[in-house]
């Protein structure tokens, strides 16, 4: 395996431990830095502190949704580059996240190989 991504810190922002995990084994494999977050409002101190390269955020969290954490992030930093993982059919939700200046979203169940790639292709 090559160690290219060794440099790049992920941020998984996802109110479910299972999801948290499974990002973060796939994406530590490769490896990238990971950092996790269980609610918007950590994932808001993270960002801060850490600084990720890239930010996988859940959309439907208990307190701050993911929408509404992509407003404040993006308020701080409009380039930062978020991946929203929402569920299918939240059409209004997506058309709002692209209007925020989200840089990509997936569908929950989401498969682990195409949120891969998206965040390679995003950090290209
Ligand atoms: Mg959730």
């Amino acid at each position: 395996m090559t160690k290219t991504n060794n440099h790049h810190t992920i941020l998984v922002v996802d109110d479910q431990m299972g999801v948290r995990r499974l990002l973060f084994e796939a994406f530590q494999e490769e490896g990238y830095q990971v950092d996790m977050a269980a609610n918007g409002s950590d994932a808001l101190e993270k960002i801060d502190q850490v600084r990720p390269d890239i930010v996988l955020m859940d959309m439907k969290m208990p307190g701050m949704s993911g929408l509404e954490v992509l407003r404040e992030v993006k308020k701080q930093d409009k380039d930062l580059k978020v991946i929203l993982m929402t569920a299918y059919g939240e059409l209004e939700i997506v058309a709002e996240a692209m209007a925020l200046g989200v840089t990509e979203y997936v569908t929950k169940p989401f498969d682990i190989n195409e949120v891969r790639g998206l965040v390679r292709k995003a950090l290209a």
